[in-house]
């Protein structure tokens, strides 16, 4: 694993802390439970897209782009992160959101990241729930560049080769704080969506030869669907790393167990669980990815699927300004 080998812009504070929580340890009583704080990446309020983002817009500075355009949901964090950074770096920016969700809800239309984009000056277009949401964005790209502009395309969640390997180079980091700190990692567990995330820690883990295992928790795909795409992208990241030592069929787990009635639709055990973060540990997480993907892990703990010696490290993706788009469900009772 060679990431030198890859054009790189810098843009996040890393390495990001691993910290205990022991609040949220002591009140599930089961393993001990860290967490690696991609929450605090930095760029535009943080999160993980950042890391891919450090990867992909070296690739798009290295090819001479001067227009980023992606797409996601309205309250997509991913196009938050690529509008903060298009800014910081005085490139234009243009962002396909999908109603992937039917709501007239005011603060899920215009509050949260959707208000934030809006700020960092993102040019947005809309299309309806089901739009070929790549296809929006190839149609975006060829008019842009017609005009003139030298448009770069991230796809959804800036999950592609390139763009896992920002979190090949997580993985790296985090081997390099649990030796550090003289810790046993049994567990590394996190929200899974487009993929680029763990397929970007498996493929590095995997490079580096360590026992850790990861976890997604799913937030849309059943796991089927899930566990496959997230294999074809570590199949895919691993070569173009140039690893070659092969990456077994059972090499990705998901558990998509905790998706409720759809992608971005809330449930019960995320309320749980960003209010057991906020209350015992002061840390917000976020109502679509880090909300569901610790529910999962709070569930699993109590149904007993790890033991009190265990080190389960959570990995917080980010997301906490989506909250605000979901004003009026956490102010509706749902204690
Ligand atoms: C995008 C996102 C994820 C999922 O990461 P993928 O790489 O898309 O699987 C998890 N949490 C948050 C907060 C995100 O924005």
């Amino acid at each position: 694993m060679n990431l030198a080998a890859f054009p790189r812009t810098r843009l996040c504070q890393a390495p990001t802390p691993l910290e205990l929580l022991p609040r949220l340890t002591e009140a599930l009583g089961g393993p001990r439970i860290w967490m690696k704080r991609d929450d605090l990446t930095g760029m535009g309020l943080g999160g993980n897209k950042v890391r891919k983002l450090e990867f992909l817009v070296g690739d798009a500075l290295a090819r001479g782009a001067d227009h980023l355009v992606t797409q996601g949901a309205v309250q997509s964090n991913h196009v938050r992160q690529t509008a903060a950074v298009a800014a910081k770096l005085g490139l234009a920016c243009t962002a396909v959101l999908e109603h992937r969700i039917e709501t007239n809800d005011a603060a899920y239309l215009g509050s949260g990241n959707v208000l934030l984009d809006r700020l960092l000056g993102c040019a947005i277009e809309y299309r309806p729930g089901g739009t070929d949401m790549q296809a929006a964005i190839e149609e975006v790209g060829a008019r842009l560049a017609s005009e003139g502009t030298k448009p770069y395309l991230i796809p959804g969640g800036g999950s592609n080769a390139t763009g896992a390997l920002g979190y090949a180079a997580v993985a790296l980091e985090l081997v390099t704080q649990a030796n550090e700190l003289g810790l046993r990692i049994d567990r590394l567990v996190h929200a899974t969506g487009s993929a680029g995330t763990q397929a970007g820690l498996v493929a590095g883990l995997h490079a580096l030869s360590s026992p850790v295992r990861v976890l997604g928790i799913g937030v849309r795909a059943p796991k089927p669907a899930q566990e496959a795409n997230v294999l074809r992208l570590v199949r895919a990241t691993a070569a173009f790393m140039g690893v070659d030592r092969p990456i077994p069929d059972d090499a990705v787990e998901a558990n998509c167990d905790y998706v409720g009635g759809g992608y971005g639709q809330p449930t019960p055990g995320m309320a749980e669980a960003v209010r057991m973060l906020a209350r015992l540990e002061g840390i917000f997480l976020d109502p679509v990815y880090s909300g569901k993907g610790m529910a999962g892990l709070i569930d699993l703990i109590r149904r007993g699927a790890f033991s009190t010696g265990e080190n389960v490290v959570f990995l917080h993706t980010g997301g906490s300004s989506g909250l605000f788009g979901y004003a009026e469900f956490f102010n509706e009772a749902h204690e």
